[in-house]
């Protein structure tokens, strides 16, 4: 017998890798945060002696789920402004919200909710973009979740930088200084192509280039955009950022709304990724990414749920049905976007776009052991032909109720173990008294 950290039975598990695959009473053996291996539960018993056995089953077990752009911290400002269009949410609500209250600690008090409410959805791994990074590693690290967090770039001054420059040299220090943590990496995050200069772009390309890390960056989000670079630049954002050298393989364009079909084969052609950001979208009425056509051309997408001022929810189960159904109303398409895809889409095709799909993404021995269990008992979830097709279509956050990030069991039946529920909701409605008395 194999001494092993845990052993997990499922009546399911869904490896993702290879695709298509349902494996149906089956076992996986985790040792040292590693899936050591995915067997038979008859055979698993044999062969490994478990510290510990979690047997469920009424449960599919699948890879955790990665948030591919959000905002962390700005679940402090959860339905601070609904109803509006991106530039007067932006403008006349967010920016200056975030000019009076932004901090260190509104950011880490910000970042460990959102980590509470992201493991509770089944999100092991999130990439961020917001100003002090360095608070939203602390809280990650305090909540033990994956993250990979943005270097943020943006010419105007906030409560973090006085300028682009600042902010990059200070996310730089911040890689430095957590460059030890196994759960935690660094992106540089340019905001927009209407907020960064053409200076900065020619600093963050030589920046990712020498330290291979990815660019994370808002891109075609809204017509305005396009049409104020046209004004400014005399070319669409995406011609601009490929003049200056910003798209390849390291690049995730989020939201990627409008664009024309040579634009969707250029982003092909240079291997760029897209984050794709449904719910969001639709709130601010941005539009409609041409996700199918995306996938024709073999662009790799994953799906993010953005910050939760333009959700409102850090929900991925929520994401990933509205991804799915909405390829397909967009696309005129009942085929497009199938249930399989949309669950690679958030899971192998995020950890691609991180650079990390050796690491996780898919159940498969060597792999780190990010992994949820999903319950499927409901009269909601009765009765279950496919399971993929329920993960998608039928369950909802509230149907996962186990958690674990290397190998380490954070949520355990739907209670966080190593969080305090009640004193972060008390935080935030301390900092929700001082943003709006
Ligand atoms: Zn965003």
């Amino acid at each position: 017998m194999q001494t092993i950290d845990t052993l997990i039975s499922a009546q399911w598990v869904v490896p993702i890798e290879p695709a298509g695959l349902v494996l149906e009473d089956h076992a996986v053996a985790v040792h040292l945060g590693k899936v050591v291996e995915v067997l038979p539960e008859s055979v698993a018993r044999e062969k490994f002696a478990a510290r510990r056995h979690i047997a469920l089953p009424q449960h599919v077990l699948i890879p955790g789920l990665i948030n591919l752009h959000t905002h962390a911290a700005m679940t402090l400002m959860r339905g601070l402004a609904d109803d509006l269009p991106l530039m007067t949410w932006l403008s006349g609500h967010v920016w200056p919200a975030e000019g009076r209250h932004v901090s260190d600690e509104f950011v880490y008090d910000g970042s460990l909710l959102a980590c509470a409410e992201m493991l509770r959805a089944g999100v092991t791994c999130f990439n961020d973009m917001y100003f002090f990074p360095e608070a939203t590693a602390r809280a990650a690290l305090a909540a033990r979740m994956r993250a990979m967090l943005g270097i943020i770039a943006i010419e105007f001054p906030s409560a973090y930088a006085a300028d682009a420059d600042t902010s990059i040299n200070k996310g730089l220090a911040a890689r430095d200084t957590f460059g030890g943590e196994s759960l935690l990496g660094f992106a540089l995050a340019p905001h927009a192509p209407y907020t960064v200069s053409d200076r900065t772009f020619e600093r963050i390309v030589t920046l990712a280039r020498e330290l291979d890390i990815p660019i994370h960056i808002h891109l075609h989000e809204t017509h305005e955009e396009i049409a104020q670079s046209e004004r400014e630049y005399g070319m669409r954002p995406l011609l601009r950022l490929d003049h200056l050298g910003v798209l390849g393989p390291n690049l995730i364009a989020v939201h990627a709304i409008h664009l024309t079909p040579q634009e969707i084969e250029l982003l092909a052609q240079t291997g760029c990724h897209v984050a794709h950001c449904p719910a969001s979208n639709l709130k601010l009425a941005s539009g409609f990414a041409p996700v199918k056509a995306l996938f024709d051309k073999g662009v790799n997408t994953g799906i993010g749920t953005d910050g939760a001022a333009s959700n409102n929810r850090l929900d991925m189960m929520a994401e990933i049905r509205l991804a799915a159904l909405l390829a397909k109303g967009a696309s005129g398409d009942a085929a497009a976007i199938p249930a399989a895809q949309a669950l690679a889409m958030s899971t192998i095709n995020a950890a691609r776009a991180l650079g990390l799909d050796e690491q996780i993404g898919s159940i498969i021995a060597g792999k780190r052991a990010d992994l949820i269990a999903i319950e499927l008992s409901q009269l909601e979830a009765t009765p279950c032909f496919d399971v993929v097709s329920h993960i998608v279509y039928v369950c909802s956050r509230e149907n996962v109720s186990h958690v674990w990030v290397d190998g380490e069991l954070l949520l355990d039946d739907r209670t966080l173990i190593h969080i305090d529920e009640q004193e972060i909701k008390a935080k935030a409605r301390l900092w929700k008294a001082r943003i709006k008395p």
